[in-house]
């Protein structure tokens, strides 16, 4: 490790806290040394985000420093896991202070108000990409997967979906607004982290939102083997979606957008979402229920059924 990248990692990274699961080693040495406590297993998920590509040019650094912790807490949350460590490796054109400052202050926002602990860090010269490795913690053998969805099973997803999609329309002509419902589900979107830990002991399957919910409602039909039907009434979008969906002339448009870090989740038969210690019943909608046959079929209000297999195509089958 270079002075320089040390002189980094030290001025803007290095926040010492009692809160959460401390390392036993953490930035500084060849590696970080950690605990993992007795009848805890470890959840493991890395992401790189490129400017470009995942995050637009010249965003705010520090909403970006928030987004892409809260991009990867989402992963957690989707796990039921609690956040405990996290590393980041920073790759950019030239060493700014001023954008590492502003970075370093959204980052730690959010990562304290997870007690979450930054063990390592990284810096190098190049396009502008950051990369975390976030590590959550889990009772034994016990986890949220896709795979566990079963027939008759009813489907949740939290928040409204396709906000953060507009909202990337927004910000990609220019808009910064947060007080936009949706320029701020995009630029500064929520984790469920909470949920996923509430819902730890009573789903049979969970993932989050991070490319559309038809994609990643059709990866747990996949995983588990299993169908569903969506009442399209049932979806919960805003007012501005809604009349986007309008504009376009597209009303299945909220199930092919991405960025919307929400749970979709699926709970069984007949299990009440009111009765769960812990959950705040409004942040839930269900949307439909898990069937044999295989497919993700849309019942729209005419009584047209859709079938959505894949992200970003559709097709009516009637
Ligand atoms: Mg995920």
């Amino acid at each position: 490790m270079s002075t320089s990248e040390f002189s980094i990692i030290k001025e803007f990274f290095t926040v010492e806290s009692a809160d959460g699961f401390p390392p036993v080693v953490g930035v500084g040495d060849d590696c970080a040394i950690l605990d993992v406590p007795a009848n805890k297993q470890l959840a493991v998920s890395a992401d790189t985000l490129v400017e470009g590509v995942h995050f637009l040019p010249n965003s705010n650094p520090e909403l970006l420093g928030q987004k892409v912790l809260a991009v990867n807490l989402s992963d957690l949350a989707a796990m039921g896991a609690t956040p405990a460590w996290v590393s980041l490796a920073i790759t950019m054109p030239a060493i700014d202070k001023a954008w590492l400052s502003s970075f370093s202050k959204g980052f730690f926002s959010l990562a304290n108000k997870h007690q979450l602990h930054l063990i390592g860090g990284d810096t190098t010269r190049g396009p502008l990409s950051i990369t975390i490795n976030i590590m959550g913690l889990l009772p034994t053998k016990k986890r949220l997967l896709r795979s566990g969805a079963q027939v008759g099973d009813q489907i949740f997803v939290s928040g409204s979906i396709g906000s953060a999609g507009l909202g990337l329309k927004k910000a990609s002509s220019g808009g910064t607004d947060l007080s936009d419902a949706d320029i701020s589900a995009y630029l500064n979107p929520i984790s469920r982290v909470d949920l996923g830990q509430c819902l730890l002991n009573v789903a049979t399957s969970c993932i989050d939102i991070s490319d559309g919910l038809s994609a990643d409602l059709n990866h747990i039909l996949k995983a588990s083997g299993v169908g569903a039907t969506l009442i399209h009434e049932k979806l919960p979008v805003t007012m501005s979606v809604r009349n986007h969906c309008k504009e376009i002339d597209d009303e299945l448009w909220p199930y092919a957008t991405g960025d919307d870090y929400e749970l979709c989740f699926t709970l069984p038969k007949n299990m009440r979402i009111d009765a769960l210690d812990g959950l705040t019943p409004d942040c839930v909608t269900k949307i439909g229920e898990i069937e044999e046959v295989i497919g993700l079929r849309i019942k729209m209000p005419d009584g047209k059924q859709v079938e959505l297999n894949k992200g970003f195509d559709h097709f009516y089958v009637d």
